[in-house]
C-alpha cells in the first residue's frame, strides 16, 4: 500500500497515540478511517446484493449489472444471472468462470443474481504457515479475527500446492441451489500460482449471508478458478480487512418480493456451498 507521510500538531500526535494505546487499533488504520470519512470515501463497508436464503429457493435471476456492483466494489465474488459460473473481482476486473473450464472478462451489462464487493483495504498481511486442508487453512483465518460479529474480507495469494474447487453449472429451471449445484463441476488443481478473493459472515448474518468463510479463487494467469471446496498452500501471503459496514441490496423483482424466505437455510448452505464428505 502506499505511504502517506505528513506534518501534523504535538497534541493531534498525542490524541491519536492515545487512542491507538486504548483501542489496539494501528494507528495506519485510524488515520485511514478517519480520511475517509473527512474525504467522504466508503471504507470497511462490504455491499452485497441479495439473500443467501434467497439463492437457496432458486431466485438465479439477475438483479443488478456488473457495472453497478464496481460501483461499490472492485473486489469480491458471486455468480451470474442463472447461476452460470462463479465471479470473482480483484483490482477491478470481474470474471465469469464457467462449469466448462472457460473464463472470461465479465463485461458491465452483465447481470448479477447474487455478490459481496469490497473496495479492498486491507490492514492486516502477513505469511501464513503451510497448510495441508482447507480446514487447516480456515483454522488459520479465523485466528487471526478478533470477534466473530463483524464481517471480515481476505486475500491469499501465492503457489497453491493443491485446490479442489467447483464452478456452478447452469441452473435448470425452478431448480434449488441443492439441486442445481449437484450437477456442478469440480476441479482438482495442483501447483497452481492464483489469488483467493473471500469473505467472513458472522454467523447471526444466516439467511442473508452464507455463515463463516466463502472463498474463489483464480490463477494468475487466469485461466483456472472457482469456488474454494480444498486447498493446500505454503509461503502463502495473506492480507485482511476489517468490515464493519454491512449494506444490503434487496431485490426489487417480484420473484423475490413473492418468495417465501423464512425457511431455515444451513442445511442447504452447507451441502451446496461446502465440500461433499
Ligand atoms: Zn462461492
Amino acid at each position: 500500500m502506499p505511504k502517506l507521510t505528513c506534518e501534523v500538531s504535538a497534541s493531534l500526535l498525542d490524541a491519536l497515540t492515545r487512542a491507538a494505546a486504548e483501542s489496539g487499533e494501528s494507528v495506519d488504520h485510524i488515520v485511514s478511517r478517519a480520511l475517509a470519512d473527512a474525504l467522504q470515501v466508503e471504507h470497511g463497508t462490504l455491499f452485497q446484493v441479495s439473500t443467501s436464503g434467497a439463492i437457496v429457493e432458486g431466485l438465479f435471476g439477475g438483479v443488478v449489472s456488473v457495472g453497478t456492483l464496481r460501483e461499490h466494489g472492485d473486489f469480491g465474488l458471486g455468480t451470474f444471472a442463472g447461476l452460470d459460473g462463479e465471479m470473482i473481482a480483484l483490482d477491478g476486473a470481474f470474471f465469469q468462470m464457467r462449469a466448462d473450464g472457460s473464463i472470461h472478462r465479465a463485461g458491465d451489462a452483465m447481470q448479477v443474481p447474487f455478490a459481496l464487493v469490497t473496495h479492498f483495504a486491507p490492514q492486516h498481511q502477513e505469511t501464513l504457515a503451510p497448510f495441508v486442508s482447507m480446514a487447516q487453512l480456515l483454522a488459520a483465518l479465523d485466528a487471526r479475527r478478533d470477534t466473530d460479529n463483524i464481517f471480515f474480507a481476505v486475500r491469499l495469494t501465492g503457489r497453491f500446492s493443491q485446490i479442489h474447487d467447483r464452478v456452478a453449472c447452469k441452473a435448470g429451471e425452478h431448480e434449488t441451489l441443492v439441486e442445481a449445484t449437484s450437477h456442478q463441476a469440480e476441479f482438482h488443481h495442483t501447483d497452481v500460482a492464483g489469488t483467493m478473493v473471500g469473505f467472513y459472515t458472522p454467523p447471526y448474518a444466516r439467511g442473508i449471508g452464507i455463515p463463516g468463510w466463502h472463498l474463489h479463487v483464480i490463477s494468475a494467469d487466469f485461466t483456472r478458478g472457482g469456488h474454494v471446496l480444498g486447498c493446500a498452500g505454503e509461503g502463502i501471503t495473506l492480507e485482511m480487512e476489517r468490515l464493519d459496514d454491512f449494506r444490503l441490496a434487496m431485490p426489487e423483482t417480484a420473484a423475490f418480493l413473492k418468495a417465501d424466505l423464512s425457511g431455515d437455510t444451513e442445511a442447504a448452505l452447507d451441502t451446496a456451498e461446502r465440500a461433499r464428505r
